[in-house]
């Protein structure tokens, strides 16, 4: 991303993606994204994550650059 934006958080939290980086990666009213801390980035990703485990959508935790379910996080507690 060449184009540097800044934004204001609100008062509930919520932050406005710039229309110039919703047309960049084809973003539109109600399409999910995805959000993770890397380091001390806010990471917001177009599309949702799955589990690098079973490949379910249900992301409970992130691991590093990986995310996991919560029926995998059990199963890897039980080990
Ligand atoms: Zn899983």
């Amino acid at each position: 991303m060449s184009k540097g934006n800044i934004s204001k958080i609100d008062n509930l939290g919520r932050v406005v993606i710039p229309k110039s980086i919703r047309k960049a990666l084809n973003i539109e009213h109600n399409d999910q994204i995805s959000m993770y801390v890397e380091g001390e980035n806010l990471v917001i990703s177009k599309g949702f994550q799955i589990c690098g485990i079973c490949e379910s959508k249900n992301i409970k935790f992130q691991l590093g650059k990986k995310f996991l379910c919560s029926k995998c996080i059990e199963e890897i507690k039980n080990l």
